[in-house]
């Protein structure tokens, strides 16, 4: 057999493993890989504040409500500060509206944040007695609160086993792995419900947003440098242009 002819059959077998090999397996896989490479990464924003704040659930809720659409070390600084400032309900309803946007500025949208933050901890101190709920019903019906902050604090806070935590690297990268085959977060969540098996569910968000932050980039993913590489078939991936 050729070098050529040899390299062929590789691929072709390659892809016949991807294509045949059952979901959960795959996923077993992928997860095992990226728990070995992931102690010598830098963890997301919100797993940090929440092992410095011993995942209290208010601190957790907080965090994630700042960290949509904000670079992390922006989101770090801004919960810190903030939590300098107030660290409960009862203190943070104290403070202004304004007070909330500069201390929380420059994380994206911090207006609406500020103000989110503000009603939300009403809501905390008029309907749950000052405490974070845990469930998925009574979280998402905080101001501000939508299922992926829902579900972060449901594993971070309260050691859920029965979530899935879907951001834009969680989504985007189980399209990529071919877990799923879905247009929005929200499908994206269903989907892996079905495709994983209940045991990885809490650990998808941290593996893939580590790895989306490091090295499953949205633009141009450092696939040279991954570790699953042969576990990933690369879906909508665009080659980097050479000029
Ligand atoms: S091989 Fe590329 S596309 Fe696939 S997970 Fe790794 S970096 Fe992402």
């Amino acid at each position: 057999m050729t070098k050529r002819a040899a390299r062929a059959e590789r691929a072709a077998l390659k892809t016949a493993r991807n294509v045949f090999t059952p979901a959960p397996q795959k996923v077993a896989r992928v997860m095992r890989m990226l728990a070995r490479a992931l102690p010598s990464l830098e963890l997301p924003a919100v797993e940090k504040i929440s092992n410095e704040q011993a995942e209290d659930p208010f601190h957790i809720l907080i965090a994630t409500l700042l960290s949509a659409r904000t670079q992390d070390a922006t989101t770090l600084a801004a919960s810190t500060r903030l939590f300098k400032v107030a660290r409960t309900p009862r203190t943070m309803v104290k403070l202004s509206v304004k007070e909330i946007e500069r201390l929380i500025y420059p994380v994206s949208f911090y207006r609406n944040k500020a103000q989110h933050v503000h009603d939300c901890c009403s809501m905390l101190l008029t309907r749950f007695g000052g405490k974070v709920p845990a469930t998925m019903e009574e979280l998402t019906s905080l101001p501000g609160v939508g299922r992926k902050t829902a579900n972060l604090t449901l594993i971070l806070a309260f050691r859920s086993r029965r979530s899935i935590c879907v951001d834009t690297h969680v989504h985007r990268i189980s399209n990529r792995l071919g877990w799923v085959s879905t247009r929005l977060p929200d499908e994206t969540e269903q989907a892996l419900y079905a495709a994983t098996e209940r045991r990885w569910w809490p650990s998808i968000n941290l593996y893939l947003v580590t790895w989306g932050q490091n090295v499953c980039r949205p633009v141009y993913p450092r696939c040279g440098d991954c570790v699953i590489a042969r576990e990933c078939p690369r879906i909508g991936v665009q080659e980097r242009r050479t000029a």
